[in-house]
């Protein structure tokens, strides 16, 4: 199947960008990634108002309006064949002709790419099992809430996590458990769903959303709050939730078991919930 790059669909081993892409010098570009069900993309008019926010967030115009988007991004996941799929898009500052810090002239272009990749959603065994998470100090930027391809600090944590044999990285600053290096954080405390809201700390997750609009449609509790490290060190349960991982419990916190440390029963209706409202989207 093939990709996308700037108005084109070609063979991924024939998409090329220019070595002085501001991508590839500086991190100075946005993404998305988009699940997509039996052919359909998944909370896409979600993922689309977030990217139209982090490209305004970074001052880089909009190439395609929403109709645009959705026959490009539509087009990668109709070709990918019947399976599921998760479409990567990523939208850069473009090329200019030398290296400089300032932004270019208005005639360089964005880069945009995108591109559909298969998708395996955790498998029943593990989101049974759980997740093991380990509390890190966040060393990301001011502007978490924006979208951006430069991930070094969220590579070097997940790695981290990885080494100490964990799943995944649960960031803290100033006392406060924000999120994960790539998913967002819940909380079961006292029989009440929370999650820390929005703001420049942290990702504005598509996944976050749903779950607190599942919750709430389904008479289920729920806070958006702050959560203090040391809450998540006591709560009931924990949960990560990611466009590609879904909604997965956090069974093991630095090595001590959360709860029982199985899954708790908030999480296995959240779950239950959640598959329902993927089997309606695969039903059209
Ligand atoms: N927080 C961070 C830092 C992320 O990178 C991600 C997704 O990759 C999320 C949260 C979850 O966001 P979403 O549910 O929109 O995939």
């Amino acid at each position: 199947s093939r990709v996308y790059l700037n108005g084109q669909f070609l063979p991924l081993a024939e998409a090329c960008v220019p070595v002085l892409d501001r991508g590839f010098l500086f991190g100075d570009g946005v993404y998305e990634v988009i699940p997509a069900y039996g052919g359909h993309l998944f909370r896409l008019d979600a993922h689309l108002d977030r990217l139209g926010a982090s490209l305004a967030a970074v001052r880089i115009g909009n190439p395609h309006d929403r109709e645009g988007w959705k026959r490009v991004l539509q087009t990668l996941v109709d070709e990918a064949g019947p399976g599921d799929c998760s479409v990567y898009l990523q939208v850069t500052r473009g090329a200019d002709v030398k290296r400089d810090h300032g932004f270019p002239p208005p005639e360089v272009r964005p880069t945009v790419f995108a591109m559909a990749s298969p998708l395996h959603p955790p498998p029943r065994e593990r989101l049974e099992r759980g997740a093991s998470a380990r509390v890190m100090a966040d060393i990301r930027w001011a502007r978490c809430d924006i979208k951006a391809i430069t991930l070094l600090p969220n590579v070097l944590l997940r790695q981290a996590a990885l080494d100490a044999g964990d799943d995944e990285a649960i960031l803290v600053r100033d006392g406060l458990a924000l999120e994960g290096s790539a998913s967002s954080l819940f909380i079961v405390a006292d029989g009440i769903l929370a999650t820390p809201p929005k703001g420049p700390a942290l990702l504005p997750g598509v996944t976050r959303d749903l779950v607190l609009e599942l919750a709430q449609s389904h008479g289920r509790p729920w806070v958006e709050r702050d959560i203090a490290e040391a809450e998540l060190r006591c709560a009931d349960e924990i949960w990560l939730t990611s466009s590609t991982r879904e909604v997965t419990a956090v069974t093991r916190l630095d090595g001590v078991a959360v709860g029982d440390g199985r899954p708790g029963p908030v999480w296995r209706r959240m779950a239950d919930w959640y598959r329902a409202c993927k089997a309606a989207l695969r039903s059209g």
